[in-house]
């Protein structure tokens, strides 16, 4: 290692990413929490940036971030030119961000400041990607237990290793950060795509907090989307559940026809069944609906791919 990362590895410059959507209520109070935590690291000459991302907010988040601009010129502002989504944002705020060390967190409190110090020392003991882990989590027990299965199925199915209970909330070395911003896909599941970089990566447990104000961004059909993208980025499962499905059903068709046939010569009368035609009809269509939905989702994401579209636009940087 020379001279200079050496210096860097002691004293990071440290680019902190917040994606933002309508969360002027939290400004403030993240502006202080996150401060008080930054001078608190002792980073001395090297410095750091708080890249605050405006996923095209229609309150005035955008307007306090500037405000806080002019007062403080390591808070920047990267405004889109409309909603991206909060892993656009974030893909936005690595992107462009300086830092030797980059840190992407929450706008919203959820994910600690506090935390940051064990981060960095973590990333001095030699780890390239330090991801929170949550220990509980203050939400609605409905969300809990999805977020619950949702991970442990991810886990199961997915091609690569993806930590249980990580959410996007991390520290990533340089390295990593120019390593997934070359990546070229467009439905980014930040957290996966963290996984698949490798490097040395470090687990930090952590207590999710509730959000400081406002209500949850993200809706129903964001959460199911994004759980949705990262089922389909990162597993071939739901490709290869119709073989299976396939190989299940015509095993039951089999049966069916041995007890119908054996009935038939047992009992000496065939069963007149409508009912059980509408049940085969009825289930083997369902499967079919169901493989059909899989293939479609593979299909829109090579569809996305090759549209080849930016993952967001940028309207103006402030700072
Ligand atoms: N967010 C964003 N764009 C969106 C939705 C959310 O930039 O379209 C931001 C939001 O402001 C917050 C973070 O992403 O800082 C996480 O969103 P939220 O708290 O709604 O998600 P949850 O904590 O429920 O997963
Ligand atoms: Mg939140």
């Amino acid at each position: 290692m020379d001279e200079i990362s050496k210096v860097s590895k002691i004293q990071p410059e440290i680019s902190i990413v917040l994606p933002v959507y309508n969360e002027s209520e939290n400004i403030e109070a993240l502006y202080t929490r996150l401060t008080d935590a930054v001078s608190a690291l002792d980073l001395q000459n090297a410095g750091a940036e708080f890249l605050f991302v405006d996923d095209g907010s229609d309150d005035d988040s955008g307007d306090l971030i500037s405000e806080l601009n002019r007062k403080d010129p390591r808070v920047r502002l990267i405004c889109l030119s409309r909603n991206f989504g909060h892993q656009a944002a974030i893909t936005a705020g690595m992107e462009l961000s300086r830092g030797d060390v980059v840190v992407l967190m929450d706008a919203d409190l959820q994910d600690p400041p506090e935390v940051l110090g064990q981060m960095i020392e973590k990333w001095r003991a030699g780890a390239d990607v330090v991801y929170a882990v949550r220990q509980k989590r203050k939400e609605n027990a409905f969300r809990r237990f999805t977020y619950f299965s949702f991970y442990r199925l991810l886990q199961r199915i997915a091609n690569i290793d993806i930590p249980l209970d990580s959410g996007d909330f991390c520290l990533m070395d340089r390295a990593v950060v120019d390593e997934m911003n070359r990546l070229p896909e467009r439905n980014r599941f930040v957290r996966g795509l963290r996984s698949w970089v490798g490097f040395e990566q470090v687990a930090l447990p952590y207590e999710r907090h509730a959000r400081h104000s406002g209500k949850a961004k993200y809706n129903f059909r964001k959460l199911l989307q994004l759980a949705l993208n990262g089922i389909f980025s990162f597993s071939s499962f739901p490709l290869r559940l119709a073989t299976y499905l396939g190989f299940l059903t015509v095993l039951l068709g089999l049966l069916a026809l041995v007890v119908l046939v054996g009935a038939y010569f047992i009992a000496g009368h065939f069963p007149q069944g409508w009912t059980s035609l509408i049940v085969v009809v009825l289930f083997v269509g369902g499967v079919q609906l169901l493989i059909l939905g899989a293939i479609g989702e593979y299909v829109a994401l090579i569809h996305d791919e090759v549209k080849q579209r930016p993952n967001y636009v940028v309207r103006k940087i402030i700072g």
